[in-house]
């Protein structure tokens, strides 16, 4: 893979620098209720994606700040977890209400750091708002069951509490939605809670801490830590930190399910993905075409759910080529302010650079390269490749050999690979041998064919013909295998149990006709 757990190399670039060069935007931490500036000297460059210039530079925590923020979610806890579920809710309800007054300022941070167009950008506050509208729900959701005389004169019921303080680590891709994945619901459940975002994106976090306050949520209930792996490892060990969330690539995501686990934490960590669409000869291949563009280029490619392999079954291959060609050429790739683009920039120059390897990489192992997105015009004037920025545009594979390091490794940007398959039985073989399970997608018009394939393909998350099937917010988001580590996905009634503990209580209330000492098992009569 092409990352170790102790963070080198670093595909992104963005090495942390001195604090003394040149001052920039400057984002902090978020710690009881107030920004707090990092005092460690340690930041991290923060790029503008378009042009490539460093827009700001971000606190990087030691472990002494992390203990500080973890302090003040500690002292913040009994009373929240105290907090009946009406202030709970009500604090919610005004959150949920003050992201959408707020949701364009929030979009044009996202889009500002991390590059991807103003629409998605809403797309993701939108689709991060839903799970905000699921934890205003929660009273119904920590109903707990009652039975009367389980035994004479004795009831039972359940009940779930918060867990105290729990973290969540997020990847840059949806700086916003993934970190509301988590906090809307950990929150809700009375606990504390602790964000550390992407470092390559960390403005959109503050925004969200600050309008966490003005909603009323007391001091110290949500917290932000910036930082990298100094700041991980620390909640990682951190005897306080109950419960880890975490999203992001493989080799960290087994690192932190690793390592948080076996300091008995409770751990849900998702990692990468390669999805993969099957089209079956019998799809409607407009519609084909269509989704595999919006899903494979959509946020230039870096989404956990992105398709970014077409499984073409015999014969539809050189048609579906063509269609989607024809449909590539009409995509305008353009910083994310300007309200044509289609498709913006890369996250940083180190992971550009990577991307766009696999473009040699990719002719090297017989693979025919299609459309060449070093060549792409940028806003209509230089191609991707003389454009200042993190650019390269809308790329595509075809014969891509399966096993290939082409079809096989995580490529996280706007390269589509086309594998050509005889069979129905081939592409659901070559889905199931893959080293991740997040995301597929069927195509086909014949339900006995998508059923099966509902049935037998070993993916977390499904779409017929329907090519990113993100769940909603009532249902739980995760994948399998090397997409996941844990057993519980995010958000919905999974995310409603991995932030609470369950708790049996048996009653009874004064009986003198009890039955006095009786040394054995205790049954039911
Ligand atoms: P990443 O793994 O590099 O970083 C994720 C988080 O881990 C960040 O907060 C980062 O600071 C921290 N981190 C990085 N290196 C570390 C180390 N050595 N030790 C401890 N912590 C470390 O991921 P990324 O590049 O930010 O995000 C892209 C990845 O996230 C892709 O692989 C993508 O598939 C994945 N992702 C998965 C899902 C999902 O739901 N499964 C969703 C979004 C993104």
């Amino acid at each position: 893979s092409h990352r170790t757990a102790d963070g080198t190399p670093d595909r992104h670039g963005g090495a942390a620098t001195d604090a003394r060069e040149a001052p920039a935007k400057r984002v902090t931490h978020w710690i009881g209720g107030a920004a707090v500036p990092g005092a460690s000297g340690r930041q991290g460059e923060v790029f503008d994606p378009a042009t490539g210039a460093v827009a700001a530079r971000v606190d990087l925590a030691t472990p002494a700040e992390v203990d500080t923020a973890v302090a003040a979610a500690v002292a913040a806890f009994p009373a929240w977890r105290d907090a009946s579920l009406t202030k709970r809710t009500q604090v919610l309800f005004r959150f949920r209400e003050l992201m959408v007054a707020h949701r364009d300022e929030l979009a044009a941070l996202i889009s500002a750091e991390h590059g991807k167009v103003r629409s998605d950008a809403l797309g993701e506050v939108a689709r991060g708002l839903e799970v905000v509208e699921f934890a205003c729900g929660i009273p119904h959701l920590l109903k707990g069951g009652f039975s009367e005389n389980v035994s004479t004169g004795v009831d039972s019921f359940s009940i779930r509490q918060p867990l105290g303080v729990v973290a969540g680590i997020t990847p840059f891709n949806f700086p916003a939605m993934v970190p509301m994945w988590m906090f809307p619901v950990a929150i809700a459940c009375g606990n504390a809670f602790v964000l550390k975002p992407s470092e390559r994106d960390p403005s959109a976090s503050l925004l969200m801490a600050s309008l966490w306050r003005q909603a009323g949520l007391p001091d110290g209930v949500f917290n932000v830590v910036q930082g990298d792996k100094a700041a991980v490892d620390r909640l990682l060990e951190h005897a306080d930190v109950r419960a880890v969330s975490f999203v992001g690539s493989t080799p960290i995501a087994r690192y932190v399910y690793e390592t948080g686990t076996r300091n008995g934490k409770r751990v849900q960590a998702l990692g990468g993905a390669k999805n993969h669409m099957l089209v079956l000869p019998d799809a409607d291949l407009d519609l084909v075409a269509d989704a595999a563009v919006s899903a494979g280029f959509g946020s230039a490619g870096e989404r956990c759910m992105a398709i970014s392999v077409v499984l073409a079954v015999d014969p539809v291959g050189d048609e579906l080529v063509a269609k989607i060609v024809e449909r590539m050429a009409r995509l305008t790739v353009g910083p994310g302010d300007d309200p044509d683009a289609d498709m913006g920039p890369l996250v940083t120059r180190a992971h550009r650079d990577k991307v766009a390897s696999y473009l040699d990489t990719a002719v090297t192992e017989g693979a025919k390269l299609v459309v060449d997105g070093r060549d792409t015009p940028v806003k209509g004037g230089a191609s991707a490749a003389e454009t200042p920025g993190f650019w390269l545009g809308p790329t595509l594979v075809d014969h891509v050999r399966p096993g290939s390091a082409v079809h096989r490794d995580e490529i996280f940007g706007p390269v589509l690979s086309v594998v050509r398959v005889a069979s129905y039985t081939e592409g659901l073989e070559i889905i199931n041998g893959t080293e991740y399970g997040n995301g597929t997608a069927v195509f086909t018009n014949d339900g006995g064919a998508a059923r099966r394939f509902q049935n037998e393909v070993e993916v977390g998350m499904v779409g017929i013909n329907v090519p990113i099937p993100v769940p909603m917010a009532y249902y739980s988001f995760g994948g399998w295998k090397a997409s996941l580590f844990g057993d519980t996905h995010v958000h919905g009634t999974e995310g409603v149990h991995f932030y609470t503990r369950g708790k049996v209580v048996t009653s009874r209330w004064l009986d003198p006709g009890h039955g006095g000492v009786n040394l054995g098992f205790p049954t039911n009569g």
